[in-house]
């Protein structure tokens, strides 16, 4: 069993919480899905843990933004982003410094995995999507304003792609439709015979109104959607003395939007 976790964004209380739940269960590994820096305030924290941690990173586009440079951010992104950089730069340990950069510059934007089946398509891991993997959103409404675009993004994998990116986790088939978690009651049996994109959710941030840490295990036959409560208030009070961090950054955390 796999756990795959994504969107971190600095949140130390969230990823330390998820580390516990994954810990208590039977996980052989762990993919990350990228974006473990960016709008929270504990951005090498985070790295340390997930450099021990997950067996796979990949490279979100907030890890590009603080790596080489923002690209569209809004104003509070990019003040995050500036300010996520200076974290790690201002780090007094050499070792640790460049450690951090050198992990941030070695992610890979795409990973693919065999199930050990020999005649079983291998399943895709993104942060974004199959054909733009670090910067394209795929949004649940996408299923209904942009058909062709889904049909385009199903048509590069075989059989499973996991997503993070939009912080919205459910499943997107090739019908199209989406379904959230709770429309599959928390489960997604797989199919062999139909294609799904499955987005994990985020960790640090959840924009699916729903404010506890999502991720998901996934099993040989099902993919399974977790959430882990954990003490956001915690974080607004780290967010809210550092004047580069937007305060709605933190509060935004507690209505998980
Ligand atoms: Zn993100």
């Amino acid at each position: 069993m796999l756990a795959i976790i994504s969107d971190i964004h600095a949140n130390m209380e969230a990823l330390q919480a998820v580390l516990d739940d994954i810990a208590a269960r039977d996980v052989e590994s762990i993919v990350c899905l990228g974006d473990v820096i960016g709008y929270g305030p504990e951005p090498c924290e985070c790295l340390e843990l997930i450099r021990k941690h997950a067996s796979v990173t990949l490279l979100g586009n907030h890890d590009f933004a603080v790596l080489y440079e923002p690209e569209n951010f809004n104003v509070g992104a990019e003040a995050a982003a500036f300010w996520t950089r200076q974290q790690i730069e201002t780090e007094s340990s050499d070792a640790n410094r460049s450690a951090w950069w050198e992990f941030l510059g070695a992610l890979e934007m795409r990973h693919v995995k065999g199930n050990g089946q020999a005649d079983a398509s291998p399943t895709v891991f993104v942060h974004g999507s199959p054909r733009r993997p670090v910067n394209e959103y795929i949004f649940p409404d996408d299923v209904y304003n942009n058909a062709s675009k889904l049909q385009g993004l199903f048509d590069r994998f075989d059989h499973l792609c996991f997503v993070g990116h939009t912080h919205v986790p459910g499943v997107f088939v090739e019908t199209p439709d989406f379904y959230t978690p709770e429309e599959l009651e928390y489960v997604y049996e797989i199919d062999p015979n139909h294609k799904a994109l499955i987005n994990v959710g985020s960790v640090g941030q959840p924009r699916d109104r729903d404010n506890r840490a999502s991720y998901v295990l996934y099993e040989p036959d099902a993919v399974r959607f977790i959430r882990v409560p954990y003490d956001y208030e915690a974080v607004i009070e780290k967010v809210l003395p550092i004047p580069e961090l937007d305060d709605y950054l933190g509060f935004r955390l507690r209505e998980g939007r």
